[in-house]
């Protein structure tokens, strides 16, 4: 949150970006957190944070649409390194969320493997017609986060990390507008 801070304000410290850091960590990787996100060009979480290399472990899928593979990938570093922070990042005018809202609503499923981001995300389309709200779109994407990081927080993998306070899954949601990261849920006490 520190470098998102800085990522606000434009005055960015870039750390972890040279070659003495890329020779630090060549041999081994301790990353603070793992982060996922959407693919989307403008949410790149090391840009965002101002972070740099070993610093994060990164899963970037449309809407932050899970599955088995994606979950895993998520899980690795908790379980097998001791990550203490994973977390769930969705964002502003998510173009994903709103493709997935649409085809939902209108009953016209997306053509080939995007009808696979459309169902991970019936979830949270499902979540956001209940809430309602002044721009739907924006609440399924915020419910994206919010479902999926309970998701990973009350999985069997995960659970017993979070009960011990060895791990926490946080929910985020990233403006566009402001470049500022907001908490939605899940922030260590
Ligand atoms: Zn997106």
């Amino acid at each position: 949150m520190e470098g998102n801070k800085r990522w606000v304000s434009g005055d960015l410290q870039h750390p972890d970006r040279d070659p003495n850091r890329r020779q630090f960590v060549a041999q081994e990787q301790e990353p603070f957190g793992a982060i996922l996100s959407c693919i989307d060009s403008r949410v790149p979480p090391e840009l965002l944070f101002d972070t740099g290399l070993g610093d994060l472990y990164v899963m970037r899928t449309g809407g932050e649409a899970v599955g088995p593979v994606v979950t895993g990938s998520v899980e690795y570093g908790p379980m097998t390194s001791d990550t203490p922070l994973i977390v769930v990042l969705g964002h502003q005018r998510c173009g994903a969320v709103k493709a997935a809202y649409t085809s939902l609503r209108d009953g016209k499923p997306l053509p080939g493997n995007l009808q696979a981001i459309v169902r991970a995300l019936q979830p949270a389309y499902e979540q956001a017609v209940r809430e309602g709200g002044a721009d739907p779109v924006e609440t399924m994407a915020r419910a994206q986060v919010t479902l999926t990081a309970a998701d990973l927080r009350s999985n069997q993998d995960l659970t017993p990390l979070v009960r011990k306070g060895a791990l926490a899954v946080v929910g985020a949601y990233y403006s566009l507008d402001t470049g500022k990261v907001e908490v939605l849920a899940g922030a260590p006490s």
